[in-house]
């Protein structure tokens, strides 16, 4: 409106304001954040409203530890940070579990969390939901940080993303305090804060001479092997280990979650033989994988005489338990690219009869489990290897399909069964051997890829997160949720030792119709109780991109205490729990 058009006793003009909820929104996208999970609430819901008004996807869930966990598998699919929103004190903590956790298995995510103003929490006044957020999780995560000041917004989010994926990627905890969120600003000086960050996840080079030792490392061994880490499958550097296992002829032996970055069936797999490429292999090539209790105790013994070669980004991982006679230290992506150059033309002083050897072995021990699996089918009530063995072709038909899975023996044993083909199809307990990732993983796979996404849950392990099936629904995901119910953690036959009649600390629910959380929210649900009908299920459900619900009804006694390790479970007295 020009001087000249204003009529007397019109409102003076004032520069359009922005809060820094605006402010944060417009930082995220400018990064290329555009997909956020969380529960919102004071003071955030503001914010997520905001965030979905300028194109950042917002998925509300239940829980925010689900949420956290949709982040989180975000974040590993996509070598992108997850966002994670929560809402301050028991939000922000019920969150902050998930973001450990990502920490801990190095995948990407940022949580940004509202905080109640800072004054009545520094006097400790008792002020609304305060809590000192920032020093809460500033010693679990990889990076924390508070902002109070507007301008420090779009800097804080350049940090956070920085933070969270260069280097060992990992999870980043965001402090918005509630009273900087809605303060205002003109709109001009706002967006000039905002920027975009320059090489947010520059390349790590490795140094020529470090792969010029691993390379002689690998050439010179006689029975070398090649051990795979979600971190391999994470840098998504798919090709370059194809060309490196395929060309150099050496076998390969995935850890859980890089199965399927080599087809399980390759010729050159050792996925059958764990125990003999541990006790025999005399130069293992780690890569983007930890010596860490999985490598260990229960799960076998290294060659005492056999050495490590190891890639990883992060220098202190190296020499953690073992030492590492040649460390490369670089992103994925380089440290290959100049192994396989300097491979180029070598000559491997491989035996000949190591790779056969493993064949041989492989053949047998599949061969083994084939008839295990035979020997099952006919169980009734079904156990574990009969529900997989129903599960395992239609699956294996469907080698798109990503994988979520979680519980004891149902974790084990469907690890086991499934075999997987493509990289990144499989999301599971992870580094922790955590209880409760099901609901939010499925979400965040099938958000961030707009996959199909299967669930094999043991009954226990769904507890945790089950509510979140609500959200699948809300947002028409196509995924099924395949639930083993033996009615308990380990089983459902934990000796009762009570007084009074009550369960046994391990017993659940054997006779719950867990399909019937399904069918409250619009799914469709199964009851099954027999192979046949699994598999007519498991066909028709994936077959439906939508939400299903497959409840499968096992023995009571089917399944140990703790799976593949129980060795870690001290036992009151000998044989209670079976
Ligand atoms: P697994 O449990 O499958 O053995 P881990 O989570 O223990 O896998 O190990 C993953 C390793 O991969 C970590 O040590 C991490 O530092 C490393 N890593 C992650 N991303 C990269 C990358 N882009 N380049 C190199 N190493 C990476
Ligand atoms: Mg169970």
């Amino acid at each position: 409106m020009s001087d000249k058009d204003k009529k007397k006793g019109d409102a003076p003009e004032f520069p359009e304001q922005v809060t820094g909820m605006y402010i944060l929104a417009h930082a995220l996208k400018n990064v290329g954040l555009d997909c956020m999970y969380g529960v919102c609430g004071i003071p955030v819901t503001g914010l997520s409203y905001l965030c979905q008004e300028y194109g950042v996807r917002y998925i509300g869930f239940r829980f925010e530890q689900q949420a956290g966990m949709a982040a989180a598998t975000h974040g590993y699919l996509t070598k992108t940070p997850g966002l994670l929103l929560t809402v301050s004190s028991l939000g922000f903590m019920n969150g902050l579990t998930a973001t450990v956790n990502a920490t801990v298995n190095c995948y990407p995510m940022i949580q940004i969390s509202g905080s109640s103003a800072r004054e009545p929490v520094d006097m400790d006044q008792g002020g609304y939901e305060d809590l000192d957020q920032l020093n809460v999780a500033k010693p679990l995560v990889k990076a924390a940080y508070r902002v109070n000041k507007l301008e420090d917004l779009p800097i804080a989010v350049a940090r956070a993303y920085r933070a969270a994926v260069s280097g060992r990627p990992g999870g980043v905890y965001l402090d918005v305090v509630e009273t900087m969120l809605s303060e205002t600003v003109d709109r001009d000086v706002a967006e000039k804060w905002l920027f975009k960050p320059v090489d947010p996840c520059p390349a790590m080079i490795p140094s020529a001479e470090s792969a010029d030792r691993a390379v002689d490392m690998l050439a010179n061994a006689k029975r070398p092997a090649i051990l795979l880490g979600k971190g391999a499958a994470y840098a998504q550097v798919d090709e370059k280990i194809k060309t490196l296992i395929e060309s150099s002829g050496i076998p390969f032996y995935p850890m859980s979650m890089a199965k399927g970055l080599m087809p399980d069936n390759h010729p050159l797999s050792a996925l059958s033989c764990r125990s003999t490429i541990m006790e025999k292999a005399d130069v293992v090539m780690l890569v983007g994988a930890r010596l860490n209790w999985l490598l260990e105790r229960g799960h076998g013994k290294w060659n005492p005489e056999g050495k490590f070669i190891q890639l990883d980004i992060d220098p202190v991982e190296m020499d953690r338990n073992r030492p590492i006679a040649a460390p490369v230290i670089g992103d994925l992506d380089s440290s290959l690219s100049l192994i396989l150059e300097k491979l180029k033309g070598r000559k491997l002083a491989m035996d000949a009869d190591w790779v056969p050897g493993l064949q041989k072995e492989t053949k047998e021990k599949n061969a083994e489990f084939a008839r295990r699996l035979a020997e099952h089918a006919k169980d009734r009530p079904m156990t574990h290897w009969t529900a997989l063995g129903a599960m395992k072709p239609i699956l294996e038909k469907n080698p798109d399909v990503i994988i979520v899975n979680e519980g004891a023996n149902t974790l084990d044993d469907t690890r086991d069964t499934i075999d997987m083909f493509l990289p990144r199809h499989r999301i599971d307990c992870a580094t922790w051997a955590i209880m409760g990732l099901g609901m939010g993983s499925c979400v965040g796979a099938a958000i961030a890829t707009g996959k199909s996404v299967v669930a094999i849950e043991g009954d226990s392990a769904f507890g945790f997160s089950g509510m979140d099936f609500a959200t699948i629904c809300r947002f028409h995901l196509p995924v099924t949720v395949v639930v083993f119910n033996n009615g308990g953690i380990y089983n459902g036959i934990g000796v009762n030792l009570s007084h009074n009649g009550d369960p046994a600390p391990t017993t659940l629910d054997i006779d719950a119709h867990y399909e019937k959380i399904g069918e409250a929210f619009g799914a469709k649900g199964y009851y099954v109780t027999t192979p046949e009908e699994l598999s007519a299920a498991l066909t028709e459900a994936i077959a439906s991109k939508k939400p299903n619900f497959i409840h499968v009804q096992l023995a009571a006694d089917s399944g140990k205490q703790s799976g593949h390790i129980g060795y870690l479970n001290p036992e009151p007295l000998q044989n209670i729990i079976v």
